[in-house]
């Protein structure tokens, strides 16, 4: 006898409590984590309720359908390719807007829906009142609030779902809509014409599978388009739209319907969400009280954040030199085996010029990340940061910044790409966004190497004071960007900041090191494979054609560098092709800068000081060492920026910050001109 399995998934953005629901309704014992990415694989527990055989599934945390890692594929291909029968959609009652854009497109999609209005004991603590109701009425779903740590807490969101199971034949579909710009609505109309006519979408909601083909998503495009050989009128229509989008706005279709989603929520979120901080009596609360003053709060972080940064280097330094060491080993290792061997000079000189010493100036920098990220995780997960970043968000408003996004720029001034990934504390993708375009502009220590070489070179007397101000010319432009970005790009931002504090507690050994581990593993491997592939390219210019001294001007890499020459005519440093390459080279990684000016000028790193002074002015080096400070130029930063939020943003701040760049040391150097320098 065949009898119905209903399958109900549990989805929603990661740490929202998914797990801890998922356990409560099912009674399975599965892990929960205080931080993203606990579940990461499906999990699923099958029990009978009233007769009904019911598998409820666990499913890893995402914030949309455009999947981008595992985890969320694993997430989007559940919820697209299983057709369950229902969605327990779990929500943060304490960061609704970005819980809230996943809903949106499981409602689209034409998915039953009950929504876990979890957290809500967090959002009652902190005086946050949500109109239930109301939410339940606009979305057209019901709204339960949960408290997912607590049996107590889900029952009636366990009698919601039988309810809904047992009547999952008798509902009608919800009838949501998000508006969206007249050009997409268009499209959607053509979409679903050819949809119809072609009979490819029978069942749910067909406006969601046509808005998911505007959004040309991977696993819709494949199951309902391609395979249906609607592939060109699909394209046709995408491109027309996009045409027209693009005479209304600067948005390309994805950023149209994201923003659309998120403006629909920020409307939403106004009517709905009331907040009336509370005032608690308990210790806890007092120390919170000074740890998140501006004047006391600060004191104190600043200091324990200045006593990190020595103990980073103070224990990175010399694992560093270890690596370093270890890597010169390799160098003369591979040399002298090369030699016995007979190996052509060419190949020995990829390996040791090319991918030991492009690889090993990257590796050099994994010490300083490992014991960074150590100790940033302590600070995370013993609920210190949280009320840092309360503290920090006043101050950081001011710049259009989020108070989270303190500890990223922080952290870049070690390295732009840690910074880049610690963007991930930031909830908000607009607030992400922001902190990641002018987290570049922050100097980072490989500029330092720059900086601290020419400056020796040019500027002995006045050493301390040029560095200073390139950094502070870094986070001016940093302030001033992130209020341009803030009004034009990222604008609408429902910026209600609301952090749940946490309880004060020591952090689990096995989740720091958990952590640890994780974060420095995809900074070798993203790092890792993107620098190798370069430092082959650049080391094949550099050597190419074949007979050519390394990285002399008749190899490749000279002729390109005298190509782009011109490009730095009005910059004041453009009368050596080798400065240009070096900025070229720089792309690799900044220190390889003065490695590069030493390598075609034929002089070590130490004699490079004597080189300098006859290859730049004075003026025209400070006009080189602007360039350096803006113009992000490394690669792996672009990857990762690329990455971590999409690789129109990594083009797009690669070619801002080379222009800002650009521009700012033409004008240094025409201005020093004109004042006679
Ligand atoms: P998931 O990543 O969505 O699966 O979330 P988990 O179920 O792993 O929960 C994340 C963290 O939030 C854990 O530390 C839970 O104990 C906690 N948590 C879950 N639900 C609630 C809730 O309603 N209130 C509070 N205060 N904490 C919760
Ligand atoms: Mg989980």
């Amino acid at each position: 006898m065949y009898k119905k399995v209903y399958k109900v998934g549990v989805v929603g953005a990661p740490n929202v409590g998914k797990t801890s629901l998922f356990n409560s309704l099912s009674g399975a014992r599965e892990k929960v984590g205080n931080w993203s990415g606990t579940t990461v694989e499906r999990v699923e527990k099958r029990i009978n309720i009233d007769g009904k055989e019911i598998i409820f599934v666990d499913v890893p945390g995402t914030y949309s359908l455009s999947a981008s890692s595992l985890d969320e594929i694993v997430a989007r291909d559940f919820v697209l390719l299983e057709k369950p029968d229902l969605l327990v959609v779990v929500v943060s009652s304490v960061n609704l807007y970005n819980s809230l854009f996943l809903l949106t497109e499981l409602l689209e999609m034409g998915f039953r829906i009950i929504v876990a209005l979890n957290m809500y004991d967090v959002a009652k603590k902190n005086g946050i009142k949500i109109d239930v109701d109301k939410l339940s009425s606009i979305f057209g779903v019901k709204f339960i609030p949960t408290v997912g740590r607590t049996p107590r807490g889900v029952r009636e969101l366990r009698n919601e779902v039988i309810n809904a199971i047992n009547n999952l034949e008798n509902k009608s579909l919800v009838d949501f809509k998000v508006p969206y710009p007249s050009p997409i609505e268009k499209g959607i109309s053509r979409i679903l014409k050819v949809l119809e006519d072609t009979k490819v979408v029978a069942s749910r909601n067909p406006r969601g599978v046509a808005i998911k083909i505007l959004e040309e998503n991977n696993l819709v495009m494949r199951l309902k388009v391609e395979q249906n050989n609607l592939s060109r009128q699909m394209r046709d229509i995408i491109s027309d739209v996009d045409r027209e989008l693009r005479m209304l706005s600067v948005d390309d279709i994805d950023t149209a319907i994201v923003r659309s989603k998120y403006n629909f929520i920020d409307k939403v979120l106004k009517d709905v969400i009331q907040v009336s901080p509370k005032r608690s009596e308990s210790i806890q609360r007092k120390v919170d009280e000074i740890l998140t003053s501006k004047l006391w709060g600060l004191i104190i972080f600043l200091g324990i954040m200045f006593g990190i940064f020595q103990l980073v280097y103070y224990i990175g330094d010399p694992i560093a030199r270890l690596i370093e060491e270890g890597f010169s080993y390799l160098s003369e290792t591979v040399l002298s085996l090369g030699k016995d061997f007979g190996w052509s000079s060419m190949f020995i000189s990829f390996l040791t010029d090319g991918l030991i010493s492009g690889v090993g100036s990257v590796l050099v920098f994994l010490p300083y990340i490992v014991v960074l990220f150590l100790f940033i995780g302590i600070l995370e997960n013993s609920g210190f940061l949280a009320r840092s970043a309360v503290m920090m968000d006043r101050i950081m408003t001011t710049f259009g910044l989020h108070g989270k996004s303190f500890l990223p720029m922080l952290i870049g001034f070690g390295c732009n790409i840690p910074g880049i990934m610690a963007t991930r504390v930031l909830s908000s993708f607009k607030d992400r966004l922001v902190t990641v375009l002018v987290l570049p502009l922050i100097s980072c220590s490989a500029r330092l190497t720059v900086f601290v070489v020419v400056t020796a070179a040019l500027f002995k007397e006045y050493q301390g004071i040029i560095l200073f101000m390139m950094y502070l010319l870094g986070i001016v432009l940093a302030g001033v960007f992130g209020i341009i970005f803030r009004r034009n790009i990222a604008k609408g931002e429902y910026s209600l900041f609301v952090m749940e504090l946490p309880d004060f507690r020591f952090p689990s050994l096995r989740v720091l090191l958990s952590e640890m581990w994780y974060r420095s593993f995809m900074f070798v491997k993203k790092a890792g494979t993107v620098i190798a592939s370069v430092v082959i390219l650049v080391w094949l210019l550099g050597s190419l054609p074949l007979g050519v001294e390394y990285a002399s001007g008749d190899s490749f890499l000279g002729i390109i560098g005298k190509t782009i020459q011109p490009v730095f005519s009005l910059t004041g440093f453009g009368d050596h092709w080798q400065v240009a390459v070096s900025i070229l080279t720089a792309i690799l990684a900044r220190e390889v800068v003065i490695g590069t000016l030493g390598s075609v000028y034929g002089v070590s790193e130490e004699g490079i000081t004597e080189v300098l002074p006859s290859v730049f002015t004075p003026l025209s080096a400070i006009s080189f060492l602007v360039f350096m400070q803006v113009a992000m130029l490394c690669i792996a930063t672009v990857v990762v920026i690329a990455n971590e939020i999409g690789k129109k943003w990594a083009v797009f701040s690669f070619l801002y910050t080379i222009t800002l760049a650009w521009g700012l040391s033409v004008l240094v150097y025409n201005v020093g001109v004109v004042l006679g320098l």
